[in-house]
């Protein structure tokens, strides 16, 4: 089959195109759909879509009207998969002429992106000697790998460069360049490459072997950033954001700054210190709570049924460490087998006893075989949860405290 011709090569701001199909397919697994829409491959004569290529997603948009949902490349044949009324199916068939249509905001945004990557690829390249390993562009991130390791201070020094590349708004540009001016070439590639090679420079930046849209000049790609830095082995992932994706996130970030900086009443440049100031607060309450909580204990113990050697409570709320405070407190003010319940009848208890003198394990038994409690533990203590109401979970525990 003959090769795509990939209009997008020399027309990367072409947005609409006419062309003949090759050849259509409705590949055997989709036939059975709803039968109102098929989706069909297709194969033109020459195209405007980028295909999954290089590191980025493909283009999307429409081809006789009806939307492209993948396109993919195989020896330089371009496949559109195309999602078509079945009634339809007579237009899309060998020899037809059709019209296509790119969703021009997204392709932009992807060759601002793109742009933006060789840039500092080419930087880090120039000044560093390390190597791009890995790209990678969808709508939603863009990262670049490289083969080295760098503090952030030398990064977003790489970062100021690569907007003052923005600034002198140069040309980049693409050819094929015949094999021997190829040969004598000193451009980044990250593999070895068959048949014609694509050349993207940018005079003076970088030169690199790509098959991708970019734009006319670096003037258009508006602000390049680094946004996260991870080391990974000896070599680091860049999360990187450019041109209108930038305007956008940049957007959405400040609206998050500007929640916290109402939350915390600080002004956006002091977010950080509000937020340590609530930290340390926060715990500070947590202090004051466990030492309340201590006293409430301390006082329960003392009032309930004064006298009792096995005592039995119930609590709506308590942390656990508070409820296991309050068991020992009890077993050792009263000596005997004591529980404590937080719950509700309705909920169900969470129950820590304690055996004092007795053997716990006798609860957690009589409390299994009466109302299906779960749970278990040592004779010291045993923990679980059961659902029944606490007047009756008390009088079966009291009763066996008898025996
Ligand atoms: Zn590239």
């Amino acid at each position: 089959m003959q090769e795509t011709i990939r209009l997008f090569d020399a027309d990367p701001y072409g947005r609409t195109f006419e062309s003949s199909i090759l050849r259509a397919q409705v590949p055997e697994d989709r036939l059975s759909g709803d039968g109102e829409t098929l989706t069909i491959d297709l194969v033109l004569e020459e195209t405007l879509f980028f295909p999954e290529e290089g590191g980025q997603t493909p283009d999307q948009g429409t081809l006789g009207g009806c939307p492209v949902t993948d396109v993919r490349t195989e020896g330089g044949v371009i496949t559109h998969q195309v999602e078509i009324p079945a009634a339809r199916l007579g237009e899309f068939a060998p020899g037809c002429r059709i019209s296509g249509a790119i969703d021009w905001d997204r392709r932009f945004s992807n060759m601002q992106n793109h742009s933006g990557e060789h840039i500092l690829s080419g930087l880090l390249h120039n000044i560093y000697g390390f190597n791009n390993i890995g790209f990678r562009l969808s709508p939603h991130t863009v990262t670049l790998d490289f083969d080295g390791r760098l503090r952030p201070e030398e990064l977003y020094e790489i970062e100021e460069k690569a907007n003052e590349v923005v600034y002198q708004n140069l040309p980049i540009l693409a050819d094929y360049p015949d094999p021997e001016a190829l040969a004598a070439m000193d451009y980044r590639s990250k593999k070895e490459i068959e048949g014609r090679v694509r050349i993207v420079t940018i005079p003076g930046v970088d030169a690199c072997a790509c098959c991708a849209p970019h734009v006319r000049r670096t003037g258009e790609i508006g602000l390049i950033r680094i946004m996260k830095i991870q080391h990974m082995g000896n070599g680091t992932r860049l999360t990187i954001v450019s041109g209108r994706r930038a305007l956008q996130l940049t957007r959405t970030l400040q609206g998050a700054l500007e929640e916290v900086s109402r939350l915390t009443s600080r002004p956006q440049e002091e977010i950080g210190e509000g937020v340590r100031l609530l930290q340390e607060e926060n715990a500070a309450l947590r202090f004051k709570i466990g030492d309340l909580e201590r006293q409430i204990t301390r006082l329960k113990v003392q009032a309930v049924r004064p006298g009792e050697r096995n005592v039995f409570l119930a609590e709506e709320a308590l942390s656990p460490q508070a409820q296991r405070d309050l068991v020992n407190s009890l077993c050792a003010d009263r000596g005997g087998m004591c529980g404590v319940f937080v719950g509700s009848d309705r909920g169900g208890y969470k129950f820590i006893i304690g055996g004092g003198s007795q053997d716990a394990r006798k609860g957690a038994a009589a409390l299994r075989e009466a109302f299906g409690a779960r749970g278990g533990g040592k004779s010291e203590m045993v923990q679980g949860s059961v659902s029944a109401p606490f007047d009756k979970i008390e009088a079966c525990l009291l009763a066996i405290c008898k025996v």
